[in-house]
């Protein structure tokens, strides 16, 4: 079997450099505008790099990382905006869908069928997709979150409370932030539980070079008009950190599960 080498794509530059100072017996390759760090983390051969924001650029910067790191599976961390009512800032989504909420060839197509694949949905390998749900649980129960922040932060963030939930994300270039443009997008994906810019994007290229991917999100706002403060505040304070161990713990269950 080939050597696992796992790419982590972030969509958060702060949350990039806490997976960075993670890295043993570091390097760095920089093309494109982007910045790849190639390093361990456990044992685990690793490349980190900033995503950058939209489709375009995440599907262009996890294609490099297929093509020219030959990573063997993919990891995606990042925010992302609420659309279920069930959801509060601080949960955390894992996808188990995924779907281009912009994506819309009519009459040619069907809303949101990608073109050429005919598939309007794309879903993330089962055994990561697995491996990251009890990891990540197991990271709410056991660990808590109170150690890490402090508890003006835990209350003001409701990280207490935090769950960890599975379903369906939305992806699309655009930055939802109005209740009248969250109600459209439930009318037209009624399962969706967030939304944001990148998931569905990079999905579409992993399924394409069949790569495992996983896409994990942190709910930053409620993609509506206190989405912009939410967002910068909770991203600042709470989810730069939050995606660093969300991913630690993962390496090292990954590492448990794959390689003994
Ligand atoms: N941090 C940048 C903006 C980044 S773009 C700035 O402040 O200028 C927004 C990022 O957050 C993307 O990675 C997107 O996937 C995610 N996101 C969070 N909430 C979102 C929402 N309500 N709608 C769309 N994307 C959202």
């Amino acid at each position: 079997m080939a050597a696992k080498r796992i790419g982590i794509l972030g969509a958060m530059p702060e949350e990039i450099n806490g997976i960075v100072s993670l890295l043993k017996g570091r390097s760095e390759v920089i093309k494109g505008m982007r910045t790849y760090y190639i390093g361990t983390i456990n044992d685990i051969e690793v490349v980190v790099v900033f995503s950058r924001w939209g489709k375009v650029a995440s599907a262009t910067t996890v294609t490099h990382l297929i093509v020219e790191f030959g990573i063997t599976e993919l990891i995606f961390t990042g925010v992302a905006g609420a659309i279920s009512k069930d959801l509060n800032i601080g949960d955390i989504v894992i996808a188990n869908s995924l779907v281009q909420h912009d994506l819309d060839a009519r009459p040619i197509m069907k809303q949101f069928e990608i073109p050429l694949l005919g598939k309007t949905i794309l879903y993330p390998s089962e055994k990561l997709f697995n491996i990251v749900v009890s990891s990540t649980n197991e990271l709410i129960k056991n660990d808590g979150l109170a150690n890490l922040f402090s508890l003006s932060e835990c209350h003001a963030f409701s990280l207490f409370n935090q769950k960890v939930v599975v379903g369906q994300i939305a992806s699309g270039d655009q930055f939802i932030s109005s209740s009248i443009e969250k109600e459209k997008l439930l009318k037209v994906i009624p399962n969706v539980l967030c939304v944001e810019m990148e998931g569905a994007a990079v999905a579409q290229v992993c399924y394409e070079y069949n790569i495992p991917f996983v896409i994990i999100r942190t709910i930053s706002d409620s993609a509506n008009e206190n989405s912009i403060i939410d967002f910068k505040e909770f991203t600042a304070k709470i989810a730069s950190k939050l995606g660093v161990i969300i991913v630690q713990k993962l390496v090292n269950n990954l590492k448990n599960d794959f390689y003994h």
